[in-house]
């Protein structure tokens, strides 16, 4: 470490009230595998949502696997009755709030007292929100995952994760970081603290873009429902009010009458949007995505195909003169 690695580190910590530190790894998947692998051993039992960002899983089913660890998924909106779920080999539950590619808001004060009562230690991944739009430690959450490759560094050219935690979990993150060799570069501290600086105004544009191009697709006739947490066709939707601050720039929606081919020609025909998996960044992205070949707890029903948005930082009237384009294409490819 030296002082740049250090100021970021404290940066984070202090923007989750009740932490007592913040351990920075090279991306947020390490993040998500380092502090699975703090927190359980061999013989081990843990819960994720059904929501869950397919590499979350795919490290749980295959990796932990290997480790004699076992992975149970729950479904996102189980609330208080995850208890129903627990068994003696129980020893972490991964949340991730909204859920990846669905959006779904998940019950984390109550899944974290019901953790709790039991000594199960609870782990959100909360790239979405941030701790700017949800402080995840103040919900009883034990350790607070976020990819900082998202938001955070928020210019898309910097990999980083960041995982803040109270006291009792901070000695063995901070050991087990150090023994796999987590370290991230001075270069990249700096630039992740320099997007820390601007994370309030970018995420609050973010938020008015996306509402607003959120509402523009609702009203659109050849879009189905919009997977946006503000909005009222998401599953969850009263929990957000509850418990956020906000909201950020990513969301999906289903496109009624269309199948594979005009979903295609959708994405295709937009100039403003680019195709890309990661996101967070200030450039618009949109993404063909089918949830329902990452679920084994619950079924995804498609009623039409999905797409994922980012909503970056250009202005949003250019954005759904883009997505007005995209829909003449899409109706030219329909079946
Ligand atoms: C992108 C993402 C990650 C992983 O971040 P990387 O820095 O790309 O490894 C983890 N969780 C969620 C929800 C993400 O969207």
């Amino acid at each position: 470490g030296s002082p740049t690695q250090w100021s970021l580190a404290e940066a984070l910590t202090e923007m989750e009230p009740g932490a007592a530190g913040t351990m920075l790894y090279p991306s947020g998947v390490a993040a998500i595998s380092c502090s699975l692998l703090a927190v359980l051993n061999p013989g081990d039992e843990i819960l994720l949502t059904d929501s869950s960002y397919d590499p979350s899983r795919s490290f749980a089913d295959a990796f932990l696997k290997r480790m004699g660890i076992t992975a149970r998924y729950y479904d996102p909106m189980i609330g208080a009755d995850i208890t129903g779920l627990f068994g003696p080999k129980t020893k972490a539950v991964l949340m991730e709030s909204p859920g990846s590619l669905t959006f779904e808001i998940q019950d984390v004060p109550a899944i974290c007292k019901a953790a709790r009562a039991a000594s199960i230690v609870t782990l959100l991944d909360n790239t979405w929100a941030t701790s700017r739009f949800f402080p995840a430690l103040e919900h009883g959450v034990d350790i607070a995952i976020t990819a900082a490759t998202k938001y955070i560094v928020g210019h898309s050219d910097v990999m980083m994760g960041a995982v803040t935690t109270h006291s009792s979990y901070w000695t063995r993150l901070r050991r087990t970081a150090q023994q796999l060799g987590q370290v991230v570069s001075p270069d990249d501290a700096y630039l992740a603290g320099r997007g820390l600086r601007t994370l309030d105004v970018r995420l609050r544009q973010h938020e008015a873009s996306a509402l607003k191009v959120a509402h523009w697709l609702k009203g659109r006739p050849e879009v189905g429902r919009v997977f946006h947490p503000a909005l009222p066709d998401c599953p969850g939707h009263e929990i957000w009010k509850r418990d956020f601050k906000g909201s950020s720039g990513l969301f999906s929606f289903e496109l009624s009458d269309g199948d594979d081919k005009s979903r295609a020609a959708f994405i295709d025909a937009l100039s403003l949007f680019g195709i890309g998996y990661s996101w967070g960044g200030f450039e618009s992205l949109a993404l063909p995505v089918d949830p329902g070949k990452f679920r084994s707890a619950t079924e995804w029903i498609d009623k039409g195909p999905l797409v994922r948005l980012n909503i970056g930082l250009e202005d949003p009237e250019d954005l759904i003169a883009d997505l007005a384009k995209g829909f003449e294409h899409y109706h030219s490819a329909q079946p």
